[in-house]
């Protein structure tokens, strides 16, 4: 089944003399539960692009449907729900709330949807991702790798079709880095979780079912390494 289907996919930053063209004409189909690494040269157009399929951010043009959604005829408030039942997004900076607990920080999103938090959920999260010690913490009191464990705790929270990474290990050593990996290929194969990461490390690169390789904004590579 294909869940993410991207048409003729651009998008220009700014206007005039100093537009850039970040994405120019991409086109590609995602099956569901798929692992996909995205690579490239830097300022190539991967977080845009990931921007584009997570909602994040309006295309100049082209179309991205999710389960047959054409998510951007969504209107603002539309996609905004969209994005938090449907998408998990993580960072290399991790973006927690410096303020708010752990615990507060995993549960945001269902509290920005009105939603209880389903208790029983909340604990197997915690539990797979090893916080249990430290839901009062705040975010400054953790190691990297926790930081990240967090921040895909609070993606997972709305049980997401999709996960998407840009650069999730970037700022981590190998050890917390294999974790992280593990942790985002474990629910990827389990519960069937479409997973699209942004890398520069190949041992990375090198575990997914299909490389992408983006050069100047456009797909320059498209290979499947597990059918
Ligand atoms: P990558 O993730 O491959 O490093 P990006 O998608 O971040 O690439 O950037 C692609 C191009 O778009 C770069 O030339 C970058 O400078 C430009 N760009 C990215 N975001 C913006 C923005 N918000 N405003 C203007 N230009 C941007
Ligand atoms: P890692 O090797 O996983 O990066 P660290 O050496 O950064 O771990 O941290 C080791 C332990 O100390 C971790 O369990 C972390 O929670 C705790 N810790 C790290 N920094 C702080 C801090 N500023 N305040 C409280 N606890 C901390």
């Amino acid at each position: 089944m294909e869940i993410l289907k991207i048409e003729n996919l651009s998008k220009i930053y700014g206007k005039g003399e100093t537009a850039v063209k970040a994405l120019d004409d991409i086109s590609f189909s995602v099956r569901k539960g798929e692992f996909i690494a995205i690579i490239g040269p830097s300022g190539s157009g991967k977080s845009t692009l990931l921007h584009m399929l997570g909602g994040v951010d309006r295309p100049t043009s082209g179309k991205v449907f999710v389960d047959n959604t054409d998510i951007y005829k969504l209107n603002e408030t539309q996609l905004a729900i969209f994005r938090r039942r449907q998408i998990g997004l993580i960072y290399q900076f991790y973006n927690l709330i410096p303020v708010l607990t752990v615990e507060e920080n995993i549960t945001l999103p269902l509290l920005l949807d009105e939603h209880k938090v389903d208790l029983k959920h909340f604990e197997e999260i915690v539990k797979i991702l090893n916080l249990q010690n430290r839901l009062q913490h705040l975010p400054n009191q953790l190691s990297g790798g926790q930081q990240q464990r967090v921040s895909i705790g609070r993606a997972l929270m709305n049980n997401p079709a999709i996960m998407l990474a840009d650069e999730p290990t970037g700022n981590l050593d190998s050890k917390n880095s294999g974790e992280i990996i593990d942790l985002l290929k474990m629910f990827n194969k389990t519960y069937n979780q479409t997973l699209i990461v942004i890398t520069h490390d190949e041992r990375i690169a090198l575990q997914a079912d299909r490389i992408i390789s983006i050069e100047d904004g456009r797909i320059a590579k498209d290979e499947v390494i597990r059918p």
